[in-house]
């Protein structure tokens, strides 16, 4: 898989800044992707956040994965791209009362649950809908994600999931309603894994709660690991190693007769298909420090700010020769408007086109407006 970024002759008079996704190189991971599920009988949703971009989601359904939700509006995106109702899950920790409505009206197939108080609202809710919600429990399995605080979620006091100490009660109350079936269990325990012993842990961890469950004589159907699987930053063209993650748990889990395992992977399937590509606006020279100032900000992508990630910048307009060391920044009216410091480029000019590359997932996902910024476009490889 290469990642092909167009020569930037054919982006013509385009406005930058704006998202490129190579769908051959989308559609190669999710080759990858439904061969590698469906060797293992593991069901795959989409982790709908990391992009929502109608054509990736109309993409992405086509291969036959479900969706995992974490909105009502997120729910209603996936079906309106071709995901079918009955393979989308919502999670989250805060949902209304209006979108688990929305979801019940729609029969999903799955609440997964983060505490009791929504367990009881979803089972008051559905038995005003005379319906029968199916839910699984996200059980908060204390691994250590060795990944950004930020993107940390099963460490103990997260806001995230139930804690093992926590499920007798969660279970004795499930006896008392009769508008919720305990279908799953559930866990996510961070984004951008990139070691793969954590996976490792979870697995040991599911092992001992499925140990649990049984020995209450509770069958569970199905068991969700979650996403989180990281993709390789500094290297774009890298496919997400989704051979070797699948290998452990096929490895590593202990399945009882009739269960099914899903996955919910996001960033893995979306982000290395994806570019924001800008103009550079100008060159200023500070004391020690050379900016190129990109017309692409934190409004566009936001991660280098928030998490201090880092994603490969490219020249497209200029390759070999001289080279300088750029602080590449955004014109946003805050220091953190920042894509990355002393980064090695072949000189660059006022309307060079910069590329900041492995942005598919959680950039156009979480573009914002603030200082009235324009929302940035997309286009697809398949249109030029
Ligand atoms: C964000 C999220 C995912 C996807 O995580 P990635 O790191 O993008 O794979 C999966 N499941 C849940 C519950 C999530 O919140």
């Amino acid at each position: 898989m290469t990642t092909m970024q167009p020569a930037p002759e054919k982006f013509g008079d385009i406005i930058t800044p704006f998202y490129y996704y190579d769908l051959n190189t989308l559609r190669a991971t999710l080759d990858t992707l439904k061969k590698e599920s469906e060797s293992s009988g593991y069901k795959v949703h989409y982790a709908v956040k990391s992009n929502y971009n109608p054509r990736i989601l109309q993409t992405i359904s086509t291969y036959g994965f479900g969706a995992d939700c974490v909105s009502g509006n997120e729910i209603a995106a996936a079906i309106k791209a071709g995901f079918k109702p009955s393979e989308t899950v919502f999670a989250g920790v805060g949902k209304t009362d209006r979108e688990i409505e929305a979801a019940l009206a729609a029969d999903i197939s799955c609440f997964n649950c983060e505490s009791i108080p929504e367990i009881e609202v979803i089972d008051s809710l559905a038995a005003r809908l005379n319906k029968t919600a199916r839910i699984a429990l996200r059980i908060n399995p204390h691994v250590e994600a060795h990944t950004h605080k930020y993107i940390t979620t099963a460490v103990e006091e997260s806001k995230f999931g139930i804690n093992t100490w926590e499920l007798d009660s969660v279970v004795s109350k499930l006896g008392e309603l009769e508008n919720v079936k305990l279908t799953g269990i559930h866990f996510h325990i961070g984004s951008q894994i990139t070691m793969m012993s954590v996976f490792k842990n979870l697995c040991t961890k599911l092992n001992d709660i499925q140990k649990w469950f049984s020995s209450k004589g509770i069958f569970i159907e199905t068991v969700n690991v979650g996403g989180g699987l990281g993709i390789d930053y500094d290297d774009p063209s890298k496919p997400p190693p989704f051979e070797e993650y699948f290998a452990l748990f096929r490895k590593h889990t202990e399945l009882l007769p009739g269960q099914t395992l899903h996955m919910e992977p996001g960033r893995s399937v979306t982000g290395q298909c994806g570019s924001l590509i800008s103009r550079t606006v100008f060159i200023k020279n500070g004391k020690t420090t050379r900016f190129a100032i990109i017309d692409a900000g934190m409004t566009d992508l936001i991660r280098p700010a928030l998490y201090q990630a880092r994603h490969k910048i490219e020249n497209l307009s200029s390759s070999g020769g001289k080279t300088c060391q750029y602080d590449v920044v955004g014109p946003v009216c805050e220091s953190s408007d920042t894509f990355a410091q002393s980064v090695e480029l072949p000189e660059t000019q006022r309307g060079d086109f910069i590329a900041i590359r492995s942005a598919g997932a959680y950039g156009e996902a979480m573009a914002s407006r603030y200082n009235l910024r324009n929302i940035p476009a997309s286009y697809f490889s398949d249109d030029f």
